[in-house]
């Protein structure tokens, strides 16, 4: 074999090496799509949420009645979080706070006598379609204080879908920080006036501050801490509510999203419309779903120590409120990563 041949042999193995790691690498990013919400899924631990619960939802927090100076500390709480994870605000630098005026709360309620208040706002921009929207929401408020000086501190309701949502949008920024940002928007909503009768949900779907028109879908937490009494035996699982209401495909997507990376056991009970409870008219979802927005009410049903002062962080079952919020953040992942914006082919009835 002569030198000039010999070359040759080089270059072409050389060239096939190349390709080859192109092949190669394209073949693992195409693998690695698959696994990469997973990765930052395991970012939300039972751990973190605990600690971030047993300071929401403590007593320094005095119940957190909207308007309250304990709801005060609270909404402090969560701007400072977003503010310590780089996560921005929607409205200004540094302004995570949408006002809801006392006068827009009090001509709603009976007892009208509630002061201002303030939904909390945060969110993710999306690389590739930045106008539409997903909004992960929780009520931050709880009912305060009794006449006996008893603190109802609300660590189920809502404390542990609060600091999901905390969780989730900490791994939505990790994501991002590594260029796997998700391609829509998402917005964490922490709405008061919830307990009040959802008066922080109504106030954003009248004044929102992405359009009504771009909101894709709300995913609404409200209790995900807990364990009912009819899954004392089997605690991995969770009701949902409304998720076939307004679109078959959103359905669909939390169906399969669960499937394939959490396996818990999901209830649908609670979403009959004949359901006496009615749970899916009683949480801040509705106002979306009033809108004809898709909505998932993700809730553990009641237990003893619903709007009892025992509702406190020690009773939390953190396992699977970790399991619980990994569900909800695949879901997210889902709807914000996937080609086309799903689809409401159902109107709301009411
Ligand atoms: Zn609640």
């Amino acid at each position: 074999m002569n030198h000039k041949v010999l070359q040759i042999f080089y270059q072409i193995k050389k060239l096939t090496y190349i390709v080859s790691i192109i092949l190669f690498s394209n073949c693992s990013i195409s693998q690695n799509t698959k696994e990469v919400s997973t990765k930052y899924a395991s970012t939300i631990t039972a751990k973190e949420l605990s600690d971030h619960l047993y300071i929401y939802a403590s007593d320094e927090f005095e119940g957190r009645d909207t308007g309250e100076p304990g709801q005060k500390k609270a909404v402090d709480y969560l701007k400072n979080f977003y503010i310590s994870q780089g996560i921005e605000s929607p409205i200004n630098e540094n302004d995570y706070f949408q006002k809801v005026p006392a006068s827009y709360m009090n001509t709603l309620i009976r007892s009208g006598a509630l002061k201002d208040s303030e939904n909390v706002v945060a969110y993710i921009k999306g690389s590739e379609k930045p106008e539409e929207i997903i909004i992960v929401s929780a009520h931050l408020d709880h009912v305060g204080v009794n006449e006996e000086g008893e603190i109802f501190n609300g660590a189920d309701d809502d404390g542990s879908g609060t600091v999901a949502i905390l969780e989730i949008a900490e791994a939505f920024k990790k994501a991002q920080m590594e260029s796997n940002g998700p391609k829509r928007s998402i917005l964490f909503l922490h709405v008061t006036g919830e307990e009040k009768g959802l008066l922080g949900s109504r106030y954003y779907t009248e004044n929102p501050i992405f359009p009504i028109a771009n909101t894709i879908a709300n995913l609404n937490i409200d209790m995900i801490g807990r364990i009912d009494e009819y899954h004392k035996e089997n605690p991995k699982y969770i009701y949902l509510i409304g998720s076939d209401k307004l679109s078959t495909e959103l359905h669909t997507i939390s169906e399969e999203m669960n499937k394939k990376h959490m396996n818990i056991e999901l209830d649908y009970k609670y979403n009959d419309d004949n359901d006496p409870n009615r749970f899916y008219y009683r949480s801040d979802h509705y106002n979306f779903a009033k809108n004809n927005i898709p909505v998932i009410f993700y809730f553990n049903g009641t237990h003893e120590d619903y709007h009892r002062p025992t509702d406190v962080p020690e009773k939390i079952n953190y396992e699977q409120l970790e399991n619980r919020a990994r569900l909800i953040f695949h879901t997210a992942w889902e709807l914000a990563n996937r080609k086309d914006r799903i689809i409401a082919d159902k109107v709301e009835k009411n």
